[in-house]
């Protein structure tokens, strides 16, 4: 998360991903996977539907969420009981999306695959049984592997914010599996990974879709929301006008091509 550490609360006044100053009140949400009953707005964008908290939390308060008890942290031993139900989820969900990867990159031993936003390091882990490439992977926070270094020892492990990579990184597969929903910056953060990247990085984004049959079911109750740890919605329509904007622009006026890959995945 780009600048998170200086992010005070903060009113949002128009659309990022927009620029629209058109925006509704959508609805108010309580806290969840986490013991306070506190409750937070979100609002929605009229132009390109954006939906988005609003206000963010500082830095300071968002820290409490994301303590070592977060889930998506502990990995499936927090699930208790149903430890070996979570494994068997979180392998598939990991051999999917090491499947998308082959499907739409080349990968060797000199190529590098960068996940951002890594938590429990699980997609890098698997990554490593298909790939010769090396792994490396950056949080905000280490409570995902701190206590596994022996399981994770070849993967290259960064406790940092997006624009703390370095320059030179020019990665061949960058992802983003549920990153860019809790980003408070994702404009400067796709800028950011697009002006590390080379001709021919691929980028892969999964986040949740806010115009899924899902969230329609479930309303209020919708998973997606993630409150407050979630900052932005996106859906189909929006996601491709800021990837349009800030990932393949600044590409194809550094690179002089077209970007020729994307991939979604929005069935959430
Ligand atoms: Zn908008």
């Amino acid at each position: 998360m780009n600048d998170i550490k200086k992010t005070n609360v903060e009113n949002i006044e128009k659309c990022i991903v927009c620029d629209s100053k058109a925006i509704n009140f959508l609805c108010s949400t309580k806290a969840m996977m986490h013991a306070s009953n506190k409750k937070f707005n979100f609002f929605i964008c009229k132009t390109c539907n954006l939906v988005f908290l609003n206000p963010r939390l500082s830095y300071q308060e968002l820290k409490n969420y994301y303590t070592g008890n977060y889930l998506p942290y502990r990995g499936p031993s927090s699930w208790g009981k149903y430890e070996k139900f979570a494994t068997i989820s979180q392998k598939r969900l990991d051999s999917r999306r090491v499947k998308i990867l082959k499907q739409h990159s080349t990968l060797n031993s000199g190529s590098l695959i960068l996940d951002i936003g890594c938590g429990n390091p699980t997609f890098l882990n698997t990554c490593g049984n298909s790939f010769k490439s090396t792994l490396m992977g950056i949080d905000f926070s280490d409570n995902g592997w701190k206590n596994e270094k022996k399981k994770y020892k070849n993967l290259n492990l960064i406790v940092g914010e997006v624009h703390d990579l370095p320059k030179n990184l020019q990665p061949d597969v960058i992802s983003l599996w549920h990153y860019l929903e809790h980003d408070y910056y994702p404009n400067k953060t796709l800028r950011k990974l697009a002006s590390i990247s080379n001709s021919k990085t691929k980028l892969f984004v999964e986040v949740p879709n806010y115009d899924s049959s899902s969230r329609k079911k479930y309303g209020k109750n919708w998973g997606g929301f993630h409150t407050p740890r979630h900052t932005f919605l996106f859906s189909p329509n929006n996601l491709q006008i800021i990837l349009k904007k800030k990932w393949m622009e600044y590409r194809n006026n550094r690179f002089k091509r077209e970007f020729k890959s994307l991939c979604f995945d929005l069935d959430e």
